[in-house]
């Protein structure tokens, strides 16, 4: 098995035979005092925090990849559109031009396994390519596939979550099955990569954030490399679980825009080899797509399977383990991240799949490992950017099956500056700055009235979301709108907040 692995430094891969590190499971503590399962974002946030309120705290982190932790979302994005940086080294330009490793710290802030029993100081060992397969909450212990077992003080799971995949797929012939990808991780990326490179075309399945960012972020690699990208679902536009429908079907124009054959309405029914090394999708409406390789994006599901054994409580509804708004499943035991249903007093009962949720509730869960006791409070954001023309950051509960009012920023022919307001679904368009607009049913002209603005989420009336497309840096205004409880009136007037002429 050729793993992906980390050599001395943390920005280059090398290709190795190594599975696991440490090769030999002899040098693990039997005992750790912090011991956090999943060496993800949640889990990075924690041991920050554990290290920042208890300098001299031996941290063990147990992941079953091999990579040291590291962040995902520019495995989507920029890592794509500097080739030399991203595909060679997993570092990428962030937005203002500043060249990041993915990697969160550097190979040697983290301590040798075999030193952290002994150290004075303490510090944080990860266990690279180790799976926890058993969890015993009663006596604070645990069970790595190899058979070491490892008590505990306090405990963090957080264990993320996993790509579905399409049964259409997991039943198909295993060559076929040699060109059906999911993509979750570095290894994936490498993956991936090794077919962009000898591919001309690409089939991405799904209209989520993966599947978005990904279709625009190859359309682009595309542009370069002869790489053509077809994305499609069953949906009528993009992102439709997330923005409502006039958004939705206008952001999947301006995907077009950057080149990528968006197919909505399209639901894959039958899948063939063709030509003896290609796919062929077959769609519900008759058409059919060739592609050299299929990503699908198709949503994900949290990793909960240790909750059987260990007689732990998961949603029916949202899936995760169940925890309060300490994030504590039970005594000494916390969870954090993608896999944590937990319960935020201000909006009920959640489950967040984004990186600054798994920064903010492992950071949390942290703060409580060593005995802070806060409860959930600081709401977390997310943010997404597809192709050149969109960008957006949210807060909050943003779910297009909500009833949700955009306020646009609208420039006429005659350079005035207004608003214009959509309620929901009814697409209702009217001024409401000077009345300049006229009230307008239907879309299909106003194109140019979506570049930027505010979307309010609804629920019995009051403000629970908020998105902000295009417009940026003025999350901390919609954090604070959305703590107010305050019923608004009129939301023109709490769209002028965000001031989004002056950007
Ligand atoms: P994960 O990052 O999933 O980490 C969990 C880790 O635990 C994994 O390494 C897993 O392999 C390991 N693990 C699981 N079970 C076990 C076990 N039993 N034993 C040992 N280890 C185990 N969010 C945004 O807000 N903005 C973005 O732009 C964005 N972009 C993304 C791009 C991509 C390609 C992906 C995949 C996700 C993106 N996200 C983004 C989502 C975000 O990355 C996740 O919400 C975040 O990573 C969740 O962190 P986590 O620590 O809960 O879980
Ligand atoms: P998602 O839940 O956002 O999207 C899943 C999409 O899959 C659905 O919207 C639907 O269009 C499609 N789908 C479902 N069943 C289908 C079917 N039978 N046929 C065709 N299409 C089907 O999940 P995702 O986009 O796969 O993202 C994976 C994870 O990574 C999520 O947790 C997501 O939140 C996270 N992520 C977040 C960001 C971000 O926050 N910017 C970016 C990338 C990934
Ligand atoms: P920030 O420091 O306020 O980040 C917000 C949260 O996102 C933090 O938790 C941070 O850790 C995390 N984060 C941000 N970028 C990340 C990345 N690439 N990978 C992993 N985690 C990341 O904001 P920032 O880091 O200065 O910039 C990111 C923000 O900038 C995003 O919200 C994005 O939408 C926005 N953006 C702005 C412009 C602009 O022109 N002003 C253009 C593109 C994107």
């Amino acid at each position: 098995d050729t793993k992906v692995s980390q050599s001395s430094s943390s920005t280059e891969f090398k290709k190795s035979i190594i599975t696991r590190i440490p090769e030999d499971s002899k040098n693990i503590p039997k005992h750790v005092p912090y011991l956090l399962i999943g060496g993800g974002t949640a889990s990075f946030a924690a041991f920050r925090a554990i290290k920042s309120n208890d300098a001299r705290a031996k941290v063990l982190v147990i992941s079953d990849e091999l990579a040291m932790p590291y962040m995902r979302p520019p495995l989507s994005k920029e890592i794509w559109s500097d080739t030399d940086l991203g595909l060679e080294k997993a570092r990428f330009k962030q937005w203002n031009g500043a060249e990041r490793s993915i990697f969160y710290e550097p190979e040697d802030f983290y301590m040798p396994i075999e030193k952290l029993e002994e150290s004075k100081n303490g510090g944080v060992s990860v266990i690279q390519g180790y799976t926890v397969t058993k969890l015993n909450v009663n006596e604070q212990k645990v069970l790595l596939d190899d058979g070491t077992e490892i008590t505990y003080d306090k405990c963090l799971l957080a264990t993320g979550s996993s790509p579905k995949t399409l049964r259409i797929f997991d039943s198909a012939s295993p060559k076929i099955k040699e060109k059906i990808f999911t993509y979750k991780s570095v290894k994936d990326f490498e993956l991936v990569k090794k077919q962009v490179e000898k591919s001309k075309n690409v089939a991405i399945v799904g209209n989520g954030f993966l599947g978005s960012e990904l279709a625009c972020a190859l359309s682009h690699y595309g542009t370069l490399n002869d790489l053509k990208v077809v994305q499609l679902f069953p949906e009528s536009g993009n992102m439709a679980k997330v923005l409502p429908k006039y958004l939705s079907e206008w952001a999947t124009e301006r995907i077009r825009d950057v080149g990528v054959n968006v197919l909505p309405n399209s639901q894959i029914v039958n899948v063939e080899l063709f030509n003896g090394n290609q796919i062929k999708l077959i769609l519900n409406n008759g058409n059919s797509i060739i592609a050299d390789f299929v990503i699908q994006a198709i949503g994900s599901q949290p990793n909960t399977n240790l909750a059987e054994k260990a007689a732990l409580e998961i949603d029916q509804k949202l899936g995760g383990f169940l925890v309060n708004a300490e994030l504590e499943a039970r005594s000494n035991l916390y969870v954090a991240g993608d896999v944590a249903c937990f319960y935020d007093p201000h909006l009920g009962r959640r489950r967040v799949e984004h990186h600054d949720h798994a920064v903010v509730s492992g950071r949390l869960a942290g703060e409580n490992m060593v005995g802070l006791r806060k409860p959930y409070k600081h709401q977390s954001m997310f943010w997404s950017d597809l192709g050149t023309a969109i960008g957006y950051e949210a807060i909050g509960l943003i779910d297009s099956s909500l009833e949700t009012v955009g306020i646009f920023a609208q420039t006429n022919s005659n350079d005035n500056k207004n608003e214009i307001k959509i309620d929901g679904e009814n697409k209702e368009a009217h001024s409401v700055e000077s009345g300049n607009f006229k009230k307008e049913n239907g879309t299909d002209n106003k194109s140019e009235s979506y570049n930027k603005g505010i979307l309010f989420y609804m629920k019995n009336d009051r403000i629970v979301g908020i998105l902000l497309w295009n417009v940026f840096n003025r999350i901390s205004i919609a954090r604070k709108i959305l703590s107010s409880e305050e019923k608004f009136d009129d939301l023109n007037e709490v769209a002028k907040l965000f001031d989004i002429f002056e950007q």
